[in-house]
């Protein structure tokens, strides 16, 4: 089970997520829409703790913690859902001063106490999978967008979480480089990676997943396979999304 249920999340005066449900198919990809500010972002971070809900329950394949009961959740258990989820971002985020496979490496030998020779063998592995092996010792800084997010993609594949958030992972790209990425992405999921993918793009949304999710006013509106979702949504709300993107 890779679940969400009831999630609260208030910035201030702003109830973000008002008990929102959402469940991730195991080995399949469910896409994020939403309108800008409707909490995609916010509720990726509830799956990996980077945000804490108020209120609800995280089930993260064996692990169950509860929200908003008078005392937060167990370290240990907030440590295990970190090991268990990989995010990518928009901005990629790669550490600047290290090298690619440094960056890849990085959780490997920091979190999970790897011997650096394995981290270095497993991140070359990584590498060579999203076809950056070959940059495996340049900068971050001296690779295209498109480049130093297929790395950002292997650093989060390195502890072989059981599942990938990616927030809006093209969007910062041009549609060159958004398509090598994609490319990427698609090749994942065929292998079954376990993806949750908040994104604007309607193309990665229908050439990847397998369920979209729309998300609005604080919950889920609709969801379903992309054709229905794109090609005949049913709630007005969607609707006029969809329309808004194309
Ligand atoms: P989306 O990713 O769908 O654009 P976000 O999850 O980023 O939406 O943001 C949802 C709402 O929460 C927005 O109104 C945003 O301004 C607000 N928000 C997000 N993160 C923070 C934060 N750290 N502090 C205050 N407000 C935030
Ligand atoms: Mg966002």
């Amino acid at each position: 089970m890779i679940r969400l249920t009831g999630i609260h999340k208030h910035f201030g005066a702003n109830h973000v997520l008002r008990g929102v449900d959402l469940d991730v198919a195991r080995g399949a990809v469910t896409a994020l829409i939403g309108p800008s500010g409707s909490g995609k972002s916010t509720l990726l971070r509830c799956f990996n703790l980077l945000e804490m809900p108020e209120a609800g329950r995280l089930e993260l394949e064996g692990l169950a913690i509860d929200f908003g009961i008078g005392r937060p959740p167990p370290k240990a258990d907030i440590l295990a859902v970190r090991r268990s989820t990989g995010m990518i971002f928009q901005n990629f985020q790669l550490f600047p001063h290290r090298t690619v496979v440094a960056n890849v490496m990085e959780g490997l030998v920091t979190v999970s106490r790897w011997p650096t020779e394995k981290a270095r063998a497993r991140a070359m592995e990584l590498l060579a999978k999203v076809g950056m092996d070959h940059k495996a010792e340049d900068w971050p800084a001296t690779l295209s967008g498109g480049q130093q997010q297929r790395v950002a993609i292997a650093r989060a594949l390195a502890a072989s979480p059981k599942l990938l958030l990616c927030d809006e992972p093209t969007s910062a790209l041009d549609p060159a480089l958004a398509a090598e990425v994609v490319e990427v992405l698609r090749a994942l999921a065929r292998e079954g990676t376990t993806m949750l993918m908040a994104t604007h793009d309607l193309r990665l949304a229908a050439q990847v997943a397998q369920e979209v999710v729309f998300i609005e006013g604080g919950g889920v509106v609709e969801r379903g396979a992309p054709g229905q979702v794109f090609g005949a949504p049913s709630d007005p709300r969607t609707v006029r999304f969809v329309e808004s993107l194309t």
